[in-house]
């Protein structure tokens, strides 16, 4: 199971920070969340939505609705 072999489109893929405040994960690119805290912001992640969840991550609340 390589996760860099998942190249096609995914509509469970999302996003996550890398750095500090990894606890959720985002299904929008230009969330607040997401690129907020510049001072420890570490880049973006993507990954699919279950792997976010196998980490302990939550989905975030501002782009979930
Ligand atoms: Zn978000």
């Amino acid at each position: 199971m390589d996760p860099h072999e998942q190249n096609g489109p995914s509509m469970n893929e999302v996003h996550v920070r890398v750095g500090l405040y990894r606890n959720r994960y985002h299904t929008d690119t230009s969330c607040p969340a997401l690129n907020g805290k510049p001072e420890t912001f570490g880049g973006v992640e993507r990954m699919p939505r279950e792997e976010a969840e196998a980490q302990g991550l939550g989905p975030c609340r501002t782009c979930e609705t």
